[in-house]
């Protein structure tokens, strides 16, 4: 069977970059194979410092991505920390690792360049992730683009690890990125990313995600003119949530003129409200239950660490670590 994994950082709350671009593939597989999601508290401390912070993003992540459809019977849904054997694996892992590999990656530039502290932590992040993916056994990574890269480093590694300890000693992965879907727009028309805060949040309170919406940067176009359709990021939001004949729609509308921007942007965030609202009644839900989240989070934790361990002991066995 098809082996499955991906992580969501708990730097912040759920955006809809993080669910069209990997959690509804994520949600799919589920059905198609054998999967493993999980929280990744470990590469969260490249961003956050902040104890309670990181535990309460964890378990409104949790939350969020259970109210989302993650079905903890077809999956093993876990917390990365309750495996810490994905740091074990990733020193190991380091220790093959050309500087140059990590040297290259555009996320790290990228984050630093955004205000993130230039921890070896998030220089090495590419290391635990690959970590993350080759402990499982996995085979396909569904991802967005952002993290396409990251993938191939961990290909990289995996190929560097049987060179040197034996052919078959790790699994190669592949990405699964959608490319429609691939990179979703922030408000401020960067990536969207938890730690740059230009996200639109899937369960943003009605005020704030209005704010969020009507902050999109539009240009100076005039009521009564044609908007231009390409590279608006109201549209490619739009396109998400709306169906097809409402998407055809508004565009038809930005093209004749006469409508501003601030009516598309309305029409974008009622579709977003409504395309979301099943998921606000599940979460409601899930919050009422506490004890229920804790289960999910101590079965899945359980269930990890076994295919982990053992990986993890293929892994000692071969380079030579214990007896
Ligand atoms: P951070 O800013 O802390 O890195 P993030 O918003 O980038 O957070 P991650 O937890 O790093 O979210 O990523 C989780 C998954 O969501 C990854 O598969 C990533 O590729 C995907 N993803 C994140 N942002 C986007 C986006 N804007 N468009 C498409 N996919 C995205
Ligand atoms: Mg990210």
């Amino acid at each position: 069977t098809m082996r499955i994994l991906s992580g969501l950082q708990p730097s912040g709350r759920l955006h809809i970059g993080n669910y069209f671009g990997m959690m509804e593939a994520a949600l799919k597989l589920q059905h198609e194979g054998e999967a493993f999601y999980f929280i990744a508290d470990y590469h969260s401390l490249t961003s956050i410092h902040d104890g309670k912070a990181l535990r309460s993003n964890v378990r409104d992540l949790a939350i969020d991505f259970l109210a989302c459809g993650l079905d903890p019977e077809k999956c093993v849904f876990f917390r990365q920390s309750d495996v810490p054997e994905h740091t074990e694996l990733s020193w190991i892992l380091s220790t093959v690792t050309p500087m140059g590999l990590l040297e290259r990656c555009h996320s790290y530039k990228d984050k630093v360049a955004n205000g993130i502290s230039a921890s070896h932590g998030l220089f090495a992040y590419p290391v635990l992730m690959a970590a993350d993916i080759l402990i499982y056994d996995a085979d396909v990574v569904p991802v967005g683009r952002d993290q396409k890269q990251h993938v191939e480093v961990t290909r990289d590694i995996a190929i560097k690890m049987n060179e040197t300890f034996g052919q078959g000693l790790l699994k190669l992965p592949n990405p699964r990125i959608r490319e429609e879907t691939a990179v979703v727009l922030g408000t401020d028309g960067r990536k969207m990313s938890k730690s740059y805060g230009n996200t639109i949040q899937l369960f943003e309170e009605p005020a704030k995600l209005k704010k969020a919406i009507m902050s999109i940067p539009t240009d100076s176009t005039p009521v009564e003119s044609p908007k231009p359709v390409e590279g608006s990021s109201i549209l490619a939001l739009y396109q998400l949530v709306a169906s097809p004949a409402d998407y055809e729609a508004m565009v038809a509308d930005f093209e004749a003129g006469g409508k501003g921007y601030g009516d598309f942007k309305k029409r974008l965030l009622q579709g977003i409200t409504d395309y979301f609202a099943p998921f606000r009644e599940k979460r409601a839900e899930l919050v009422a239950n506490p004890e229920y989240v804790n289960k999910v989070l101590a079965e899945g934790a359980e269930k990890a660490r076994a295919v982990a361990r053992k990986t993890l002991e293929r892994v000692r066995q071969a380079v030579g670590l214990g007896d």
